[in-house]
């Protein structure tokens, strides 16, 4: 239940963002907090603010075990970084609580480590967990569970994260005739990867290009006909 105490105080949402830079500044807090840390609690304070929406649709165990992990990052932080005793900011039946959470999830990371070592499958990081435990071929964490589909770049093929593809239709052209929209999308699919971005981006404007250069030859043609 120690989640939920904690969890259950949305006034003290003082800006996370703004807390960690200005920890971080030599000026001010000059608190060495590594890139990978400030990962770590910018992802606590998303899914606590998930949990104070409801909006969550983790199950209780990767909730109780992905608290375990900041609990445990944060006491270890408190005490490095602020020179705070453990008595101090959480009591011994909450430490132990945490402690034990920890090992069981130290535990299920070393069983889906095991499980991958069996196979030969290409890995990925986990977008929801952070842990090198996210089958491709599955489409889903062996640690967290965390489904994710995965679609091939149409422009170059190589697979990806779906939330990862790149919307650029923006780069289309489009007109608005009567009610009825009208797309111009020169070839194109809708979504690319992010390595292939800019790429796309500059065959449709090369494409729209040469096509505006054919229309001009196109109407010079049909002026001089006419004279
Ligand atoms: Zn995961
Ligand atoms: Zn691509």
């Amino acid at each position: 239940m120690f989640i939920y105490e904690s969890v259950d105080k949305p006034d003290k949402t003082v800006s996370l963002r703004c807390a960690i830079t200005r920890l971080r500044n030599p000026l001010i807090g000059n608190v060495s907090i590594s890139d990978a840390d400030k990962l770590k609690i910018e992802k606590a304070f998303e899914l606590r603010s998930e949990l104070t929406h409801f909006e969550f649709n983790h199950s209780h165990e990767h909730i109780e075990l992905k608290f375990a992990e900041i609990f445990g990052f944060m006491i270890f932080f408190y005490r490095s970084q602020l020179a705070l005793q453990t008595a101090d900011f959480i009591d011994e039946a909450q430490h132990n609580n945490v402690i034990q959470l920890v090992n069981t999830r130290k535990e299920l990371l070393e069983r889906a480590k095991e499980y991958i070592a069996e196979r030969d499958d290409i890995i990925w990081t986990c977008p929801e967990c952070s842990e090198n435990t996210f089958l491709v071929s599955e489409q889903q964490c062996c640690f967290c569970h965390r489904k994710e589909q995965i679609f091939d770049c149409p422009t170059c093929g190589a697979e990806n994260f779906e939330h990862d593809l790149i919307d650029i239709s923006d780069a289309f052209d489009w007109a608005w005739d009567e009610g009825r929209t009208s797309v111009q999308s020169f070839g194109m699919e809708v979504v690319c990867c992010p390595e292939c971005v800019s790429e796309a981006r500059e065959k449709i404007d090369d494409i729209r290009r040469s096509q505006y250069d054919e229309d001009m030859a196109m109407e010079e043609y049909h002026f001089q006909k006419g004279k």
